[in-house]
């Protein structure tokens, strides 16, 4: 069985850059290393695919394995089609040097339907590229395609009990959509296995093109030139207009020349880093301050967003809020209380998240937040799934306050923040012996991650290790939000 020059996946990388496909294939081992995150969406994507199999109950497994064994695949692939197998899942077939596993196949009388599951909420560009370069490989091979559509998920279905596959998945013809863009598949399959055989790096420059459809996997490996306090690090400016400056041989925050036109928040940040000192508005950070009123409750919630919604009355990719941490100040410099709720697993968090939550927030003072635009938005959601909570939902939002203000708005900044005023680049520049570095979970994703994780997980010391991380993780948000109120006043 000859091997394949080109997959799906090598194709669409194709697509976003050349050196991208090269170094994917020729240079595997420079690839930055999947982040948590990656494996779990990569996870996701998989655990759909075999619910949609669902939709086709009866079928057969033609290709096993994480890599996919695709050589056995083949064969059996060829085996079901011509034993007549009605329903076949990740059926694998080669054209051209080109592999391509599809996720359900489904034969009516020698007239083949072809759906591939993906596990968003649209369909994009890059998913018709994908089912294009499909059509490509298997109608090659002399299968009559009757018609190829993508499954998949409907973000308006509600569950109300067992979930409901047919309502869960959209399922939609792109076939009008390929066939036109069988030249240019072709075209694409013959230069891509050019550049496979070339015996150089292709020379691409770095450039917006990195990010679209997806960041590539060789970010860091274009990027090793790049020096640590960069114009990359200027907040709020467009990518294009970095990339112009990049172009422009402007690299280094020391190269900016003194005319440029920046915007002020740039001017400022920029100034701060050449002078190797914090910008400090005080009147501004004064008046933020002065309109505090205590006991002051730190808060900080914690969600996940299952593709496949686990509780009656949510929908796809719902923020669930499954964790809280509350640090009580209840005058300046009093001691702290801390409160805090973490959601056992599988029953729907929502409920006891929002009773407790409001008895460790009920009186008065300021609730700060850090970002409050998400805690609004949950509380509001919140409000809408369970409104016999809404009136005092709705008093705990309008005491909420955004401890991000002050960064946002430039009214502090130092050159450590490298132009973020993320609490995770925040912290570490106001209270540098607090830090997420030693923390299992230390980011937003990875929590949701090891919450879902959670639903499905059997072994109670794994679970009990879990629980642990997420408490400790969630309580440093709130107690780096008071180390930062600290700061400011010391300021
Ligand atoms: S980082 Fe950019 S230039 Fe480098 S391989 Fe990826 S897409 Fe191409």
């Amino acid at each position: 069985m000859p091997s394949h020059l080109l997959s799906k996946s090598s194709y669409i990388k194709g697509l976003q850059c050349e050196k991208h496909l090269y170094l994917y294939k020729h240079h595997y081992e420079e690839m930055d290393e999947l982040t948590d995150m990656q494996k779990a969406i990569f996870k996701r994507g998989t655990d759909v695919g075999i619910l949609a199999q669902q939709l086709f109950p009866v079928g057969t497994q033609a290709t096993e394995g994480s890599p996919p064994d695709y050589k056995n695949g083949l064969l059996k692939t060829q085996e079901l089609i011509e034993g007549g197998e009605n329903t076949i899942y990740e059926a694998s077939f080669q054209f051209n040097d080109v592999l391509s596993i599809a996720d359900i196949v489904v034969n009516e009388n020698a007239n083949f339907n072809i759906f591939e599951v993906k596990s968003s909420t649209s369909i994009s560009e890059t998913y018709i590229n994908d089912a294009a370069l499909q059509y490509y490989v298997i109608s090659n091979l002399g299968i009559n395609i009757k018609d190829f559509s993508i499954i998949y998920i409907n973000n308006q279905y509600i569950r109300n009990g067992e979930l409901d596959i047919k309502k869960l998945f959209f399922t939609e013809s792109v076939l009008e959509l390929i066939l036109p863009l069988q030249d240019f598949v072709k075209d694409k399959v013959k230069r891509f296995k050019q550049v496979l055989m070339q015996k150089h790096i292709p020379p691409v420059e770095i450039s917006e093109h990195c990010y679209k459809p997806y960041l590539c996997g060789f970010y860091n490996y274009c990027r090793e030139h790049i020096p640590e306090d960069s114009i990359f690090d200027f907040s709020g400016m467009h990518l294009a207009k970095k990339y112009e400056l990049y172009g422009e041989g402007i690299i280094k925050l020391d190269d900016v020349p003194d005319d440029l036109l920046l915007s002020k928040n740039n001017k400022l940040q920029l100034k701060s880093y050449k002078n190797g000192k914090p910008y400090i508005d005080k009147d501004a950070i004064q008046n933020f301050l002065s309109d505090l009123k205590y006991p002051l409750y730190f808060m900080d919630f914690e969600t996940f967003q299952p593709a496949v919604p686990f509780f009656d009355d949510s929908r796809p990719y719902q923020q669930i809020p499954f964790q809280y941490s509350i640090h009580l100040m209840k005058k300046e410099d009093s001691e702290l209380k801390h409160f805090e709720f973490l959601a056992e697993p599988v029953e729907d968090p929502r409920k006891k998240f929002i009773e407790n939550l409001l008895n460790d927030t009920r009186g008065k003072g300021d609730v700060i937040v850090y970002n409050k635009s998400f805690e609004i938005t949950r509380l509001k959601e919140l409000v809408r799934d369970f409104p016999e909570y809404a009136d005092e939902i709705e008093k705990l939002t309008l005491r909420i306050k955004d401890l991000m203000i002050p960064f946002q708005r430039k009214y502090y900044y130092s050159p450590e923040m490298k132009g973020s005023y993320s609490i995770k680049a925040v912290l570490p520049a106001l209270v540098p012996e607090l830090s997420y570095d030693e923390l299992e979970i230390n980011e937003g994703g990875l929590a949701s991650a090891a919450y879902e994780s959670m639903q499905t997980e059997t072994d109670l010391m794994i679970i009990a290790e879990i629980k642990q991380q997420l408490l400790e993780y969630c309580k440093l948000d709130t107690l780096g939000m008071v180390r930062i109120l600290e700061e400011l006043r010391q300021l």
